[in-house]
């Protein structure tokens, strides 16, 4: 589904190299968890995959289902299939929240060449999954994450994933900020997603999340590269001795 290899990335206005040779393959149908210390690299590469402003790639490659992504527009990138949930979801005053969610599904309709959703099927599309993630009919209709608490916008942000019904989803420290039953919320969101086409990257500090987002694989990123990759038993060995012994065994 991704495949990346020996990306380079820095900063378009700064010397700064981000990304130094990071290598990974995320499988379909699969779920791929990125663990790694603050500043290791993590929300840049989500920010450089979903074709952010102010990023420089400088070497290697990333390719979502054999297709170059980095030569595709952000839209491009959104119609062939990838998502991103922001770390940091954006406020947007003005455009109701439901609004919002029709106009980004149509066009994605649109980009795979199929009809728009009529306002009756979108409606009823749209109420049932909010439904699922208790989001009430109150926040459809205010402006995008204005005022929503910071539980409210990551639900926000998987509802929106849910009404896209992407093949790629990167979910960026979707559980940071969120209370326990925020996050199962969250969590059980994503897994009523899972399926055989359908492939998951999931971002996170902590443990704690993977307890509900059983992650197939999980990778410990520093320092711009992926270190090492294992099973789910990767991420308890982080929740019990932090990163230290880790990044120790990979220098
Ligand atoms: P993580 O998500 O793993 O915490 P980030 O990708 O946010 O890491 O950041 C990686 C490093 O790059 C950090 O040192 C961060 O300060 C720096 N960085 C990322 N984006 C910018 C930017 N736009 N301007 C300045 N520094 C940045
Ligand atoms: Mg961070
Ligand atoms: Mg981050």
């Amino acid at each position: 589904m991704l495949e990346i290899k020996g990306l380079k990335v820095k900063l378009e206005d700064e010397d700064k190299q981000i990304l130094k040779g990071l290598d990974l393959t995320v499988e379909t149908g699969k779920v791929h968890a990125i663990m790694g210390p603050n500043g290791s690299g993590k929300s840049t590469l989500s920010y450089v995959l979903s074709g952010k402003d102010g990023y420089e790639v400088t070497d290697g490659s990333a390719e979502l289902e054999g297709e170059d992504l980095l030569d595709m527009e952000p839209e491009e990138r959104a119609a062939a299939g990838l998502f991103l949930a922001f770390q940091y979801p954006v406020e947007i005053p003005g455009v109701g929240n439901m609004t919002f969610l029709r106009t980004a599904v149509n066009a994605q309709r649109k980009a795979r060449g199929e009809e728009e959703l009529s306002a009756g099927d979108f409606l009823k599309e749209v109420r049932a999954k909010a439904k699922d993630l208790k989001i009430d009919a109150d926040m459809l209709k205010r402006p995008v994450n204005v005022g929503f608490s910071g539980g409210e916008k990551k639900r926000n942000e998987i509802l929106q994933m849910a009404m896209l019904s992407p093949k790629m989803c990167i979910l960026d420290e979707t559980d940071s900020g969120l209370d326990v039953d925020a996050m199962k919320l969250v969590a059980d969101g994503v897994n009523a997603l899972r399926s055989e086409g359908r492939s998951f990257l999931v971002i996170t500090h902590y443990q704690r999340l993977l307890d509900h987002i059983k992650p197939d694989v999980v990778h410990i990123m520093a320092d711009g590269r992926i270190v090492k990759t294992g099973g789910p038993e990767l991420a308890l060995e982080v929740e019990n001795n932090g990163y230290s012994d880790i990044l120790a065994e990979v220098s």
